[in-house]
């Protein structure tokens, strides 16, 4: 039974939607689609994969607009086909924004919900098209009593690009009650980007110095639901690089990703914030399941099998990915250079591979654990990307701010712009490299997978024994007792902060 509802669709697909659905003469009409589940930790997305257009004998338009039964089994058949489930759109050529079920639309879809789920196994999903602003409202038919279907509301609609559009239902996730503490920020953008932006649920993969930047920004910014994963523990090696962390995290053994909820419930400007922390990597079951809840994923991390994983959410699961990276020139013990990455990965714009952010060679490599084996590392030349460690505060802050402005662009897409291309900054030349085109030609992350969601044929989760072991050793030091004096002080002492 899906509880939490979302649709998630490319641009090309909500383009050809519009054409389709906005018609000259301003009457009703409609379209089956195709979708396939991305089934996440609590929320269930539809994934519209396809159109089915409907030829001139499928349909009856004649103000509002009805589809013939050959059209629908014909449809069925194609999905059944394909594995995927039935979707019906009509418009609402006058309607503007999320579009609610009313009641001759209810009794519509009602009277087909049965059928599409025995013809196909998977429940009807409908939706209804605004045709003034391209927004929608949507819905998927579950049996909750025997030969009873009712609709459950989606939580918002979700198009995915160059710019990412995000129709929410406010019924479900109302805007925001504004603060005093916004001004300055409503100021400069407005209070419908500020309604979209706190809206949207942002998780940040990687909370160490790059990721713990981003929380304390997307905190401020008045962001009402954040997703935090990281199973690393505080270190002292951490403590020049990692916003909010002391020496007491160190002591205390403390997650990084419990400084970074901290950090986050004392820098917020929401009247009510939800932080859902994790301490998991995005390549164990329950972490990729948790990301695959979020609206937009935010990538902080540095090896390649989170980065592969993350990859497989921008494209197979329609979830965009601002990453970013980072890397320092400093042969001979002397700062030579730095460069640092930021860009999105979704449909239309260069993934994660083909922009070079990882090797699939060495997700393997990973997954047998070599990465966090000492003699594996020792025997890779200096200079081997996945060796090389060096990273200031510095540079990690400009990464961060790299990363937040690619998000920021992509949600508001200031003077129409929403997409700026992959981008490659230089400290030595103060230049930035561009990259504006997509995936190469044979890639299948923006081919073959996209919009797969759960049929993806391959998976890409599996234990991680690094984690494991962190959250073990954590656990064993917080048994210790004086950790467990000094932790009962902290959680008092905190209180009062
Ligand atoms: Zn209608
Ligand atoms: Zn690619």
């Amino acid at each position: 039974m899906i509880t939490r509802f979302s649709v998630a669709m490319t641009t090309s697909v909500a383009l050809r939607l519009t054409e389709h659905l906005r018609r000259a003469d301003g009457q009703e009409d409609c379209t089956f689609v195709l979708w396939r589940p991305s089934t996440g930790s609590h929320r269930t997305t539809a994934l519209i994969a396809d159109l089915v257009l409907p030829g001139d004998d499928d349909r009856i338009v004649h103000g509002t607009v009805d589809f013939t039964s050959e059209y629908f089994l014909r449809t069925a058949g194609i999905a059944a086909e394909h594995g995927c489930g039935l979707g019906l759109i009509h418009a609402h050529p006058g309607g503007r924004g999320w579009q609610r079920l009313n009641d001759v639309d209810h009794a519509a879809e009602a009277s087909f919900a049965a059928q599409t789920i025995t013809l196909t196994g998977l429940p009807l999903v409908g939706m209804t098209f605004a045709g003034v602003d391209a927004r929608y409202g949507a819905r998927v038919w579950q049996r909750t009593e025997p030969r009873t279907y009712r609709p459950t509301e989606a939580e918002n609609v979700r198009v995915v690009g160059d710019r990412f559009t995000v129709t929410f239902n406010d019924s479900l996730v109302p805007p925001p009650k504004s603060t005093d503490r916004q001004v300055r920020t409503i100021s400069a953008w407005g209070q419908d980007a500020q309604n979209d932006l706190a809206r949207l649920r942002v998780g940040v993969v990687g909370t160490g110095s790059v990721g713990m930047l981003i929380v304390e920004a997307l905190a401020r910014t008045g962001l009402q639901h954040l997703s935090l994963f990281d199973f690393d523990t505080v270190e002292y090696v951490n403590l020049d690089r990692l916003l909010h962390a002391t020496e007491r995290d160190v002591r205390l053994h403390r997650a990084k990703v419990d400084v970074a909820t901290r950090a986050a419930r004392r820098a917020t400007t929401a009247a009510d914030m939800r932080v859902a922390r994790h301490e998991l990597s995005v390549v164990e079951p329950d972490g990729f399941a948790a990301a695959a809840d979020c609206d937009l994923l935010i990538s902080c991390v540095d090896r390649p099998w989170p980065r592969a994983a993350l990859n497989l959410l921008a494209y197979a699961h329609l979830i965009p990915v601002v990453d970013g990276g980072i890397s320092v020139n400093a042969r001979g013990g002397r700062l030579r250079g730095a460069e640092w990455r930021a860009h999105v990965a979704a449909s239309g714009r260069a993934c994660l591979e083909c922009l070079g952010q990882y090797d699939p060679a060495h997700v393997s490599v990973e997954r047998d654990g070599l990465l966090d084996d000492p003699a594996y590392i020792k025997g890779l030349p200096s200079d081997h990307p996945l060796r090389r460690k060096e990273n200031v505060f510095i540079f990690s802050a400009s990464a961060a701010a790299a990363q937040l402005n690619q998000f920021l662009t992509m949600v508001t897409a200031p003077s129409g712009i929403a997409d700026t291309g992959a981008h490659l900054y230089h400290l030595t030349t103060a230049t930035i490299d561009q990259r504006v085109d997509g995936c190469e030609t044979d890639c299948p992350y923006d081919g073959m997978l996209r919009a797969l969601g759960d049929n993806t044929p391959f998976t890409v989760t599996g234990r991680h024994l690094a984690a494991e072991k962190a959250r073990a050793d954590r656990a064993r030091a917080r048994r210790r007792w004086p950790l467990r004096v000094e932790r009962a002080i902290d959680r008092l002492v905190s209180q009062f902060l």
